[in-house]
């Protein structure tokens, strides 16, 4: 079975198309500016040293995707012989509200309950809708499977996923913590129980995620219970250029004083916050790494604010789990920064986090590790995601059930 998964964004398509049979990737890419000037695709077949770089016009979501199907079915660039190849395609979808949570097969019903949630996510679900419409068009016999960033998280108690906020927010509102990087929190959490040899279902878990955004899950017995992004992906963790949890009374503060309107706050704390807004320098951790500790000093600031907020929400979760049996670090930070990995776990022995210096220096980027002390209680792991695997998964699951149903809850 192929399965092509598809990551629309406001003006860029993600794609990998993969040979579930042994769930290799035949063929993967990035267009670029999507209905803007300069467009281009990045396009690579497996086995291909270099991608193929094509400069040309892509008007909207519905031709960049034609695009990519030529691509993939073209003489030199193909993969396949044709489009009857391609048996579903799976659609990475950033907000299910509460309506999600599992993946889905997509119909009319469920088209519906996505377009209801971009009140949540209007810069992000209106994308992604596009790529399922542009599909429908182009391949209107091809099913198509939803995969929520947020379904992972609906197994959030209330008191985990309320805001101390009018109860009448959240019903009337839908106001509350809903949390994102789900796919990439659920990935790496159960490849931690397998590289461990122990049972998902029996485990604690806490999972962090430093890539450009950054959550960290709490996750007991195979399910969230907790997770720091909140309403949007802004709540949490400092990262590259989001602020995190700060005091909410800061945003009117500052829009009294210097007169800021409502855009001009979220672009503040969602462009030029986090790590970039402290350092100054960068938003990207290699930057303000390059020379650490002597590179400077509001580098090192910034790279402490970011390590001291993580430690914080360790300590916060291992008291809501009561426990924990294995940390994980992934995404681009986690994977390939020992000296983030290093600042957050020194002095951690009292909650059973001890890393091995050796260890954590020599993982690499796609490698996954135990970098954990023999006796250390706690396994600190780094685990690479692959979010694009799940979705590809999950869409095999589902065209491949009896019913042809999805399990969410439309
Ligand atoms: P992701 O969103 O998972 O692709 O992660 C992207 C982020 O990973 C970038 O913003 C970088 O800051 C960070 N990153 C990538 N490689 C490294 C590295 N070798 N050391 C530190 N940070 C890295």
């Amino acid at each position: 079975m192929n399965i092509l998964v598809l990551n629309c964004g406001s003006s860029s398509i993600k794609y990998q198309l993969f040979d579930m049979r042994d769930q290799s990737v035949l063929a993967k890419g990035l267009v670029h500016r999507v209905g803007m000037s300069g467009s281009k695709i990045d396009h690579k077949k497996a086995g291909q040293s270099d991608k193929t770089v094509i400069q040309t016009e892509i008007l909207d979501h519905k031709d960049g995707i034609k695009k990519i199907l030529d691509l993939l079915t073209g003489e030199k660039t193909g993969v396949l012989k044709s489009l009857d190849q391609i048996d579903a395609v799976g659609h990475r979808i950033v907000h299910g509200g509460e309506k999600f949570a599992a993946s889905v097969l997509i119909d009319e019903n469920v088209l519906r309950a996505i377009r209801d949630c971009i009140v949540f996510a209007p810069l992000h679900n209106p994308p992604n809708l596009k790529g399922v419409e542009a599909v429908t068009e182009i391949m209107p016999k091809v099913r198509q499977v939803g995969v929520f960033d947020t379904a992972f998280h609906q197994t959030m108690k209330p008191k985990a996923f309320l805001y101390g906020l009018p109860y009448r927010f959240y019903e009337k509102d839908g106001i509350r913590r809903y949390g994102f990087h789900g796919t990439s929190h659920r990935f790496v959490s159960r490849r931690a129980a397998e590289l461990l040899k122990k049972p998902y279902e029996k485990m604690k878990i806490i999972t962090v995620h430093l890539g450009n955004g950054c959550s960290i899950a709490a996750i007991d017995q195979g399910v969230s219970v907790d997770t720091s992004m909140g309403h949007t992906p802004l709540e949490g963790l400092v990262m590259g250029t989001r602020c995190g949890d700060i005091d909410p009374a800061i945003s009117l503060y500052l829009m009294k004083k210097y007169e800021l309107s409502v855009q001009e706050v979220d672009n503040l704390l969602n462009k030029h916050s986090g790590v970039l807004g402290i350092s100054q320098e960068s938003n990207d951790l290699r930057d303000l790494e390059e020379g650490w500790p002597k590179r400077s000093e509001r580098a090192n600031l910034a790279l402490e604010v970011y390590a001291y907020r993580i430690r914080k929400y360790i300590g916060a979760y291992i008291a809501t789990l009561n426990g924990c049996d294995a940390l994980v670090f992934t995404a681009g930070v986690g994977e390939n920064s020992p000296i983030v990995r290093g600042i957050v776990c020194k002095d951690m022995e009292f909650l059973g986090i001890e890393i091995d210096l050796q260890k954590n220096e020599v993982t690499w980027r796609g490698a996954e590790g135990d970098i954990s002390t023999p006796n250390a209680r706690v396994r600190t792991l780094v685990v690479p995601t692959n979010e694009e695997l799940v979705i590809a998964q999950d869409t095999m699951e589902i065209v491949g059930s009896k019913t042809g149903k999805g399990k969410g809850k439309v």
